[in-house]
C-alpha cells in the first residue's frame, strides 16, 4: 500500500491550519532533544516564530542508552509543551515509546513520532496505524530500507495513511561520528514509495558543526522535509548538546536550506 506502484500521487500530511507535509513543499521541524522546562519551551517557541517554522519537536518520554540519563518530563512536559505550542499556532511532534502512551498523549500532539529503537515494535505500529494521528516513523539503527518501508506499511495497513519516513543515520564501524546519514535513502525510498521523506540531519551526523552541510545535501538528494535539534544554550541541553544547534545556527541553516530548497 506504500509503494508507489500502488499509488503515484504523493501522499501529503494536512496538520491543519495550512500546515502541510509532503511533496510540493518543503518543511522543517526543529526543536530541543528533550522538553526541559516552560521558559526552554518559550524560548524555543520565539525562535521559530521569528524564522517562520511551524513544527516544534520535543520529546517527554526519552528513549536513553543509560538508564540513569535524563528520561523525560513525561505528561506534565507534555502538556505545558502543548499549551504554549497551540497559543502560538505552533504544531508539536514528540516521540511516543509504547502502545499504553498513546491514548493519553493523542490529544496533546499532531505527529507522533516513533524512534529508531522502536522502527520495529509492531504493537506500536498496530496501534500507531488504528490511532489516526500523523507519524514520523524513524529508520531503525541497523535498519535497512526494506524494513522501514514494511514498517510503515504496518501503519498503513490498519488505515493510517498519515505517515513520514525518517532517514536518521544508520550505525557503522565509523567512530569519527556518531551514525552514517545515509542521504542514498532519500532518492530511493522517493522512488519505491509516494510517502514523504524527512532527514533528521542531528542524530544523522551527531556533530553540531557538520549539521548544516548535511541538512543542505538532505535538500538536494530531494528531502521532503529536515527534523533537527535546537536549543538556547546547547552546552546545557539535558540530552543531545553535542548535536545541537544554537539559535544564530539554526536560523543560518533555515535560511539556506530555503535557498537550496528553491534551487532545486
Ligand atoms: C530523538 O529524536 O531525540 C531520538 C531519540 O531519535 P532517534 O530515535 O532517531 O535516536
Ligand atoms: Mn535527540
Amino acid at each position: 500500500l506504500i509503494s508507489r506502484k500502488w499509488r503515484v500521487e504523493p501522499t501529503r500530511i494536512d496538520l491543519g491550519d495550512g500546515v502541510v507535509v509532503g511533496e510540493g513543499s518543503f518543511s522543517i521541524m526543529a526543536g530541543p532533544c528533550s522538553i526541559e522546562s516552560e521558559a526552554q519551551i518559550e524560548q524555543v517557541v520565539a525562535h521559530l516564530k521569528e524564522n517562520n517554522v511551524k513544527i516544534m519537536r520535543g520529546g517527554v518520554f526519552k528513549p536513553r542508552s543509560s538508564p540513569y540519563a535524563f528520561r523525560g518530563m513525561g505528561m506534565d512536559g507534555l502538556k505545558m509543551f502543548h499549551r504554549i505550542c497551540r497559543e502560538n499556532d505552533i504544531k508539536i511532534i514528540t516521540e511516543v515509546m509504547q502502545v499504553s502512551q498513546i491514548e493519553e498523549m493523542i490529544d496533546y500532539v499532531d505527529v507522533f513520532q516513533v524512534g529508531a529503537r522502536n522502527s520495529q515494535n509492531f504493537n506500536l505500529l498496530d496501534s500507531l496505524g488504528e490511532a489516526q494521528k500523523p507519524v514520523l516513523l524513524k529508520r531503525g539503527i541497523s535498519g535497512t530500507l526494506e524494513e522501514l518501508l514494511q514498517a510503515a506499511e504496518y501503519i498503513f495497513s490498519h488505515g493510517n495513511e498519515k505517515i513520514m519516513l525518517c532517514e536518521r543515520g544508520i550505525r557503522s564501524y565509523e567512530g569519527a561520528y556518531r551514525n552514517v546519514l545515509d542521504l542514498n535513502a532519500v532518492p530511493v525510498l522517493k522512488e519505491k514509495t509516494h510517502l514523504p521523506v524527512i532527514v533528521d540531519p542531528s542524530h544523522g551526523i551527531g556533530l553540531r558543526d557538520y549539521v548544516e552541510s548535511m541538512s543542505l545535501a538532505a535538500v538536494m538528494a530531494g528531502a521532503d522535509g529536515v527534523i533537527y535539534e535546537t536549543h538556547q544554550v546547547p552546552e546545557k541541553a539535558f540530552s543531545d548538546g553535542q548535536q545541537t544547534l544554537n539559535f544564530w545556527e539554526s536560523e543560518r541553516v533555515i535560511e539556506r536550506m530555503r535557498k537550496a530548497y528553491d534551487l532545486r
